[in-house]
């Protein structure tokens, strides 16, 4: 999954990059409203974290200008304690989600989690439940019928993203779009190892290949 991180303080991103990245998520981050208003339209996401007040353009215009560009991506909006009055202006301008500063890092990472899953259809799951396997996304971990199978960093973020979009046929390209942050160069050699790997773990049909079209996230065909 890729995350848009819009946030001036740099101290804060440092820190949210950081956690981020840990929970297995490519994240973009930037600091200007402008340059923000921009990159949510020509970049796709999975989920954005916007700051209210940003320079070059506030937090609430930028979120206005993506809704009116029909872009959908949900929104997390970070607001001060104070400003009751822009949590609302900011759920009426389209944001999805909001969080008051400042926060614990661990409620924003849960509610990041939560809304990822909400937004894909699977709504209060405490792990994500696809095609007889059970991901759990804290231990990065995937069950099947109970048993424990060991994911890889890399194996662990393509499954989430496969089991997210169960059933869909996935390109290549798009599956880089949204594994890999903006500065990572995108390989899509380095996609059909993990695909390989995930398949000698999971079964050989968990994952089928369409040819000239990519992937789809079929089932797990572990027998008992
Ligand atoms: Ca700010």
């Amino acid at each position: 999954m890729r995350l848009l991180l819009v946030e001036d303080h740099v101290a804060l991103a440092d820190e949210l990059c950081a956690g981020l990245q840990q929970l297995g998520y490519a994240v973009d981050w930037l600091t200007d409203g402008r340059d923000a208003a921009y990159q949510g339209v020509v970049e796709s996401y999975d989920l954005i974290i916007l700051d209210l007040g940003l320079p070059g353009l506030p937090g609430l215009q930028v979120l206005a200008q993506w809704r009116a560009a029909a872009i959908t991506t949900p929104v997390l909006i970070l607001t001060a304690r104070s400003a009751w009055s822009e949590r609302i202006d900011g759920l009426k301008a389209g944001a999805d989600d909001y969080l008051t500063k400042p926060f614990h890092q661990e409620e924003l990472y849960l509610r990041v989690q939560a809304l990822l899953r909400r937004s894909h259809g699977f709504a209060n799951q405490s792990h994500l439940n696809a095609a007889g396997l059970r991901l759990d996304e804290s231990q990065q971990s995937v069950y099947s019928q109970g048993q424990e199978i060991e994911l890889t960093g890399a194996e662990f973020r393509l499954l989430r993203y496969f089991m997210l979009h169960a059933g869909q046929v996935l390109s290549k390209s798009h599956l880089a779009e949204h594994l890999y942050d903006g500065e990572t160069e995108r390989d899509s050699n380095v996609l059909e190892v993990h695909v390989n790997h995930l398949r000698r773990k999971l079964g050989r049909t968990v994952i089928e290949t369409r040819r000239g079209q990519g992937y789809r996230f079929a089932g797990c065909d572990l027998a008992p």
